[in-house]
C-alpha cells in the first residue's frame, strides 16, 4: 500500500522553510499533497490560484508532489482523501503550544489511523515566516536565498504593480 501525506498551510508565499519541509517529506512518503488552506477572512498577498501555481512551479522537480486546496475542517479533507499522515513544520517552542492542541483535537476527528508528523525546522530557516518575507520585501530588503527563485519573481512582479 502507498503512503500518502498531506502538508497544509497558507503559503502566502511559499518560503525556503516550507520547501525544506516539502523536500524532506517527499522522501518519506510515496505521495505528498500540498494543501493550500482557503481562508476568505484572511487577507492574502497572493490569490489562491496564484499560490497554487507558484507552489506547482517551485515543486516541479519533485515528481511525487501534487498541489490542491481545501476549505472547512481539515479532518474532513483528510478523511475524504485517505491520508496516512499530516505533516507540520515546527520552528520555535511558540509553534509547539498551538500545534499540540491542534494535533490532539484533530486526532479525535480523524477516521482510521492518521498520524500528525512533525518535522523540525532546518536551522537555516528557523526564523523564517511568510509574513516576515512579505514585510522585508515590501520595504526593499533582500530575501535572496530565503524563497525559491520563482517565488521571488512573483513577489517582484506583485510589488511593482
Ligand atoms: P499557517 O497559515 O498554517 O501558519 P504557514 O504557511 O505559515 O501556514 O505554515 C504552514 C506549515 O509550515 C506550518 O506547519 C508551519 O509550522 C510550517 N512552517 C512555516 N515556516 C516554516 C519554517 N521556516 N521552517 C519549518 N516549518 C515552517
Amino acid at each position: 500500500m502507498k503512503n500518502k501525506a498531506l502538508y497544509t498551510g497558507s503559503f502566502d508565499p511559499l518560503t525556503n522553510g516550507h520547501m525544506d519541509i516539502i523536500t524532506r517529506a517527499a522522501r518519506l512518503y510515496d505521495e505528498l499533497v500540498i494543501g493550500v488552506v482557503v481562508n476568505p477572512s484572511k487577507r492574502s498577498m497572493f490569490s489562491l490560484e496564484e499560490r497554487e501555481e507558484m507552489i506547482r512551479k517551485a515543486t516541479e522537480c519533485l515528481p511525487n508532489v501534487t498541489v490542491d486546496h481545501f476549505s472547512g475542517l481539515l479532518a474532513d479533507y483528510v478523511n475524504a482523501g485517505g491520508f496516512d499522515s499530516v505533516i507540520r513544520g515546527l520552528r520555535a517552542t511558540t509553534d509547539f503550544e498551538y500545534e499540540i492542541q491542534m494535533a490532539q483535537m484533530n486526532a479525535r476527528l480523524y477516521q482510521g489511523h492518521v498520524e500528525t508528523v512533525f518535522l523540525m525546522t532546518n536551522p537555516n530557516y528557523s526564523f523564517l515566516s511568510s509574513s516576515m518575507i512579505k514585510e522585508v520585501h515590501s520595504l526593499g530588503g533582500s530575501i535572496d536565498g530565503l524563497v525559491p527563485e520563482i517565488i521571488l519573481e512573483y513577489m517582484d512582479e506583485k510589488n511593482k504593480a
